[in-house]
């Protein structure tokens, strides 16, 4: 087995405990990780001689400050190919959905492996380390084994979501007819993918999941039916996913449609519960928040695409008050449309502090709100980190992930600290500086105890022609509409 050492980290941020205030950050530390699981870690003076001798591979950390693998929750990776598209730049969810779903029809089945790891080399490059996928479009012979083979050649923890789309245009929902599929076939393929891919194992690379895209884009039965289908796996873990309470028009649509909230109409169906976790939630109301914590249901925050879309502000910290478990997504890389997870950390930081704009000083519980009726407050550094870390791994069912501890998967990231981004602030405070200052990227990211970007750069694949390909075949996807 193969056997690193992380030597002498500055500091290492382990989010060992549920209240982020309360973490153990380690000073002069080190690591030693064997296979893939850490097995010891402290201070370096009392690193055992044994392991330092038994150590393959040394990363001397001085000068860095090493974290969990961030956790990716949310995320549509073929959307790096649509990244920008003029056109709808400056639309809302609806018409900026509209506006893709034709450009989409055109995926290919190396569109979609290409963009997939193109898509993992950002978020590896930003220190996450598990990444969910929802790929619902399956035109042209496209396959969940696409994106699949993707992350088995990037080396990423994957947890890859069979997505669906059943109710075109001419049934009532939003895509064209084109894109949608036979309910049947959904779910045949969708027991083939869980039957062949999916391990609950401890340590697990690959996951499957099911995520039926939205309300407004397949039927009831169809979520009924999916639930039902994960379920029968019993003790496998296999999770259920989709898009809820996006935005105004979202909420519009389900109160047309179904006469209940989304909250209500996900309730109704089956889907609350611990092993459900649904994307945004910005317009979940006091009643949803209850059921959602209730319930354990889990919610993947999409800041950066919820100010991109202009969809709203998430209600974060009452969901985290009242026990909900929260974790972060960049959401598709068209709305975002970046993939960076410090930088989806830090808006999700700066977002939750600011709420409606109250034109005088207002007070209310004791407290004088002036600007804005929220506060700093609302989500500080260390929350913000526990977010991206620990936060994640619990929406996704993960306990082998998401904080640094012996026993846990050796999935982590290393920043230096020495860099212009960190600069005047790392002195102070390492932790408060990765969210607070210019999102930097990671100068190493291990994934399952395999080193996966060293020295800032991908180990796994070859960049150059990657990233050639890849933008051939964005170009060819904008032009076969
Ligand atoms: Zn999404």
């Amino acid at each position: 087995m193969n056997t690193l050492l992380i030597d002498n980290a500055t500091c290492i941020a382990t989010c060992d405990r549920t209240d982020p205030a309360q973490g153990t950050e380690l000073t002069d530390a080190s690591l030693f990780v064997r296979g893939h699981l850490i097995e010891w870690m402290g201070p370096a003076a009392e690193l055992p001689p044994a392991l330092r001798a038994a150590a393959d591979e040394v990363l001397d950390a001085r000068g860095h400050l090493v974290t969990p693998g961030l956790v990716n929750t949310h995320h549509h990776m073929f959307q790096s190919l649509t990244r920008a598209i003029p056109g709808v730049q400056n639309a809302e969810l609806f018409g900026w959905l509209r506006g893709l779903y034709p450009i989409w029809a055109g995926l290919t089945p190396e569109m979609v492996r290409v963009s997939t790891q193109v898509a993992m080399a950002e978020l590896l490059l930003s220190g996450c380390t598990t990444s969910s996928d929802h790929l619902y479009l399956f035109p042209n012979g496209v396959r969940l084994e696409d994106s699949i083979e993707a992350a088995q050649q990037m080396g990423m923890r994957f947890l890859a979501t069979r997505g669906s789309m059943s109710v075109g245009q001419s049934a009532g929902g939003l895509p064209p007819d084109a894109v949608v599929e036979n309910e049947a076939a959904i779910l045949k393929d969708s027991q083939r993918l869980i039957e062949t891919w999916h391990s609950a194992d401890h340590g697990a690379l690959l996951q499957i999941g099911l995520a039926p895209c939205s309300p407004f884009s397949v039927s009831p039965a169809l979520m009924r039916e999916s639930a039902a289908l994960a379920r029968s796996f019993k003790g496998q873990g296999v999770r259920l996913h989709t898009h809820l309470a996006e935005n105004d028009h979202d909420i519009a649509y389900s109160r047309e449609k179904f006469k209940q909230t989304p909250t209500q109409y996900a309730q109704a169906l089956g889907w609350l519960g611990e092993d459900v976790w649904h994307a945004h939630c910005v317009k979940l109301d006091d009643e949803g928040i209850g059921l959602f914590a209730a319930s354990r249901t889990g919610v993947a925050h999409c800041p950066c695409s919820n100010m991109r879309l202009a969809s709203g502000i998430a209600p974060v910290r009452r969901m985290l008050d009242a026990g909900v478990p929260v974790g972060l997504g960049v959401d598709g890389c068209a709305s975002n449309d970046a993939a960076h997870m410090v930088n989806e950390a830090r808006q999700a930081l700066l977002l939750a502090r600011v709420g409606r704009a109250v034109q005088a000083p207002e007070v209310r519980g004791g407290k004088t709100f002036f600007g804005c009726d929220l506060g700093p407050a609302e989500m500080g550094p260390r929350d913000a980190l526990h977010l991206a870390t620990r936060g994640g791994a619990q929406v996704l069912g993960r306990s082998d992930i998401g904080h640094l501890a012996p026993g846990m998967c050796a999935d982590l990231a290393m920043f230096d600290l020495r860099t212009l981004g960190f600069a005047g602030g790392a002195v102070h405070d390492p932790v408060g500086s990765l969210l607070l200052c210019a999102s930097p990227n990671a100068a190493y990211t291990v994934v399952n105890g395999r080193v996966l970007v060293r020295e800032g750069r991908i180990t796994s694949v070859d960049m150059g022609p990657l990233l050639e390909r890849h933008n051939q075949l964005a170009l060819a996807l904008a032009q076969s509409t």
